[in-house]
């Protein structure tokens, strides 16, 4: 079966795959598509949403698109939808990270969490599928693995920040992979 990844991300792309071995998973360039499509919801869910109903709406195809953001507790959420340009729109991780850490000074609550919600649309029926993991953000950076706020983001249970876990080790318990794994089940016990 066919199924549209509304992403350009190769990363992302190879691990749905490698999760999907029965569906024909085609992200957007293999689609055809080359614009990126605006992401202009103020929620993570909005915008899940938006790129998949895009999708939907002017091809007619199943398909699935998803987003992510770092909700921190004591910023009221902050950065969430607007986690990839924090701190600007060249979209650059050390700045991001550096705008938090400056924004969490002195501040005793450093509650955090990644939130990556999936938006399928099967059949014209839209499903939504939430990832959460729970963790800490730290005083300083700490490893070199992954991306994004990664080198900050202590995940509960865990004493290593995501930057400092293997990609293995962190695909297993990652809110992608918890979204993700949800997608693949529903997929797989309806088809
Ligand atoms: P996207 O929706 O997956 O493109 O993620 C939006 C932004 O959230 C990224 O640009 C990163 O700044 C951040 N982000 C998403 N997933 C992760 C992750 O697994 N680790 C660290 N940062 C992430």
């Amino acid at each position: 079966m066919k199924l549209i990844f509304a992403s350009n991300n190769e990363n992302k792309i190879k691990e749905v795959k490698a999760k999907l071995p029965s569906f024909d998973i085609i992200g957007l360039k293999a689609f055809g598509i080359e614009e990126d499509i605006p992401e202009t919801a103020k929620t993570i869910e909005g915008n899940a949403s938006i790129k998949s109903t895009y999708i939907y709406n002017n091809y007619n195809v199943d398909c699935f698109s998803d987003d992510t953001g770092l909700e921190i507790e004591a910023l009221n959420g902050e950065p969430g939808v607007y986690s990839a340009r924090y701190a600007g729109e060249d979209k650059n991780a050390e700045k991001n990270m550096e705008l938090v850490l400056q924004k969490l000074n002195g501040i005793e609550n450093r509650k955090a969490r990644f939130k990556t919600v999936v938006s399928l649309f099967l059949e014209g029926k839209e499903h939504t599928f939430t990832g959460i993991v729970n963790g800490t953000i730290l005083k300083e950076k700490r490893g070199k693995k992954g991306f994004g706020y990664d080198p900050i983001f202590v995940p509960d249970g865990y004493s290593q920040t995501f930057a400092e876990l293997s990609l293995e080790e962190k695909n297993k318990i990652s809110h992608r992979a918890l979204a993700v794994d949800q997608l693949v089940e529903f997929l797989t016990s309806t088809n």
